[in-house]
């Protein structure tokens, strides 16, 4: 399969300043991150909130900028893309929001919503625009007539419709949704999986889900990403990861969500502690302050990700003792 986006060695740091606004250091929210999703693919991101997963997701869109590394979408390199060949190339790549309250400008009917993005990059000749405002509304899941409404007439799911028909309307290669259910109540949340996945199927979409939701996450992605302090620590196809984790911190996601690992006995791993402060994340592997298995090794060497398809940075993770695969029949 050809790679529709490819990160190579991504970088972002954020300064961090204290209530007087003294310069404190910088989060390194991203650091050193390099990916690729072929196209077709449904990568996922996990991790805890705030391991960088949301920001690697605006950085792979170059919505903002990073400090290092290269994204090639489309073949093409979006670093060195100049600002008007960038707004041509955004109509192939289209974020959604978690929060469906803030991403619809109030002060726009639905139709003006949708419609936008069909004018900006001239989708459709101006006169058709209102017939296929309404086929995306019906593809989504939405009557027609609710066109002339306003985003707050709508339900959170309902908005969070209109977000993905806005989304779909210039006809993107790529979809990164960023927890795009998660501000959702848990009834509808599963409705807008199920028209995610319909979508992504139909429309052959490249859909790189970032999700804190095991569950969700095992339901739709192709291949998993795990996220700790702005590091990919284990990568690999999806059922591979679940069934047989391969990092330590892999292994205390899974065992922490009930059905997901969570009855592994003696193997489980506990995750106990804070995620250590990002400023000042730990030496070597910086996952080793909450690391049942760390030794020597693991707080003089950064462990590098290995191991082909399926790929960990665990400097032990040959030797760890067997994660028993959680049950078929827990998948999400
Ligand atoms: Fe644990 Fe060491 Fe592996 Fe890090 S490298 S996950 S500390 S065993
Ligand atoms: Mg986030």
């Amino acid at each position: 399969m050809t790679a529709l986006l490819e990160l190579r060695d991504l970088a972002r740091a954020f300064p961090v300043r204290d209530a007087l606004g003294r310069a404190r250091g910088a989060v390194r929210a991203v650091d050193g991150v390099s990916l690729s999703v072929a196209e077709g693919e449904v990568l996922a991101i996990v991790g805890e909130s705030g391991c960088g997963k949301s920001t690697l997701g605006r950085l792979a869109l170059r919505l903002i900028e990073p400090d290092a590394g290269e994204i090639r979408f489309m073949g093409e390199d979006l670093r060195t893309l100049n600002p008007a060949d960038l707004r041509r190339r955004r109509r192939d790549m289209q974020l959604i929001f978690q929060d469906p309250f803030a991403s619809l400008d109030p002060r726009m009917t639905v139709e003006e919503a949708v419609g936008e993005p069909l004018r900006l990059h001239g989708i459709v000749p101006r006169a058709q625009e209102r017939d296929r405002v309404a086929e995306l509304l019906a593809r989504v899941g939405l009557r027609p007539e609710l066109a002339r409404r306003w985003p707050h007439e709508f339900s959170g799911g309902q908005r969070q419709r209109i977000a993905i028909a806005r989304a779909l309307a210039s006809r993107p290669r790529l979809i990164v949704g960023d927890e795009p259910v998660s501000a959702l109540d848990v009834s509808v949340q599963a409705q807008v999986i199920n028209l995610l996945q319909d979508l992504i199927a139909e429309l052959r979409l490249t859909f790189v889900l970032i999700s804190h939701d095991l569950g969700v996450v095992r339901h739709i992605a192709d291949r998993v990403a795990v996220m700790y302090l702005g590091r990919i620590v284990e990568e690999g196809p999806t059922e591979a990861v679940f069934r047989a984790p391969r990092h330590p911190y892999t292994r205390a996601l899974l065992a922490a969500v009930p059905g997901q690992g969570g009855r592994d006995g003696a193997k489980a791993v506990p995750l106990e502690g804070d995620v250590p402060s990002p400023i000042d994340p730990p030496s070597g592997c910086r996952f080793r302050t909450r690391c049942p298995f760390a030794e020597a090794v693991c707080a003089e060497r950064m462990p590098l990700l290995e191991g082909g398809s399926h790929a960990a940075a665990c400097h032990l993770q040959d030797r760890l003792p067997p994660a028993r695969p959680p049950a078929e029949h827990d998948a999400g």
